[in-house]
């Protein structure tokens, strides 16, 4: 996860003093799911931010809709109705959880 975080650096430029960041200190705050809070520190000027850093997964990238396709319709071969589309916006709208463990 640093690993690929240090690869990037180098293209980023520290906001206060405009050096690379290729040699920057990089240190893990905190990790949830695919969130990550990174600290960042210039070995330039020292400027500490911390940022945060969204890792891509398999599931981030499916579409929502192919769930709502899957689930078994009342006739089969119906076509999705504008209501079939509103039923789904209310079950995510009512939905209490993140994301991911929608998908799962
Ligand atoms: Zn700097």
């Amino acid at each position: 996860m640093l690993d690929i975080l240090r690869r990037q650096a180098g293209r980023f430029q520290c906001p206060k003093c405009g050096q690379s960041l290729a040699d920057c200190q990089l240190e893990m705050v905190a990790h949830h799911d695919d969130q990550s809070l990174v600290k960042v520190t210039c070995v330039h000027c020292q400027d500490i931010r911390v940022i945060a850093v969204a890792i891509a997964t398999e599931a981030e990238t499916a579409p929502v809709i192919d769930d709502v396709r899957d689930q078994p319709a009342d006739e089969l071969g119906t076509p999705i109705t504008t209501d079939d589309v509103l039923d789904a916006r209310l079950a995510l709208a009512r939905f209490e959880g993140d994301f991911a463990s929608l998908l799962r």
